[in-house]
């Protein structure tokens, strides 16, 4: 073996024993709702606000009581809850298990990317919108703040590997974790609810960076 090779190798090495000390927590997103203003005008009335649940662990964003329904062409779902505040572009996350209830078949996909996505009808209590695209399966990701991801060696777009459930009889190492990079960030692994299930993990529990 070359010297250039060996040290890169014992550098990849080192990278990954200072991660293995490093814990992530676990946020489940259950399946919900991204809302434009239109949208929410049409489904709860205009002149009227989403009313704060809970604030989430990302910076600004809160869940809210209200909740639409989905209907697609193979069933409905119920109580899908409004995260504010509202955004550019209406964008709905569900699992996979959600998307066989419906009968849709949405993109697996980055927040934000609705170009091409799928459609759903939506329910609110004042009215219903007929949504062309917007539906995702949110690709599994990491929010981490600038300084962390310089800690963990990590950078914006870079996708990394995740040990989760560790000692656990489901234990798994989830591939192509999206690292996302911001200030307004607060360090998070957000699985669906799928996903967490397949490795038998829950919100707060820990991962590892491998
Ligand atoms: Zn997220």
């Amino acid at each position: 073996m070359n010297e250039k090779l060996a040290a890169e190798v014992a550098g990849k090495i080192a990278k990954r024993m200072e991660r293995a000390n490093k814990p992530v927590p676990v946020g489940v997103s259950n399946r919900h709702i991204h809302l434009r203003q239109d949208h929410w005008d049409a489904l709860f009335g205009k002149g009227t606000q989403p009313r704060k649940l809970k604030d989430l662990k990302q910076l600004g964003q809160y869940a809210a009581y209200d909740t639409v329904s989905l209907v697609g062409p193979k069933g409905r779902l119920e109580n899908v809850r409004v995260v504010g505040p509202h955004r550019s572009g209406t964008q709905i996350e569900i699992s996979m298990t959600d998307s066989m209830n419906l009968g849709i078949k949405p993109p697996i996909r980055d927040s934000g990317k609705l170009q091409g996505s799928t459609g759903v009808k939506l329910i609110g209590p004042k009215g219903e919108v007929d949504l062309k695209e917007g539906v995702i399966v949110a690709k599994r990701h990491i929010h981490i703040a600038p300084s962390e991801a310089k800690d963990f060696g990590v950078s914006e777009g870079e996708h990394v590997r995740v040990r989760a459930g560790v000692g656990g009889e489901r234990e798994l190492v989830f591939e192509r974790v999206l690292i996302r990079v911001s200030d307004q960030f607060r360090l998070e692994f957000h699985v669906d609810t799928d996903e967490a299930n397949a490795a038998a993990i829950k919100s707060g529990d820990e991962v590892y960076l491998v």
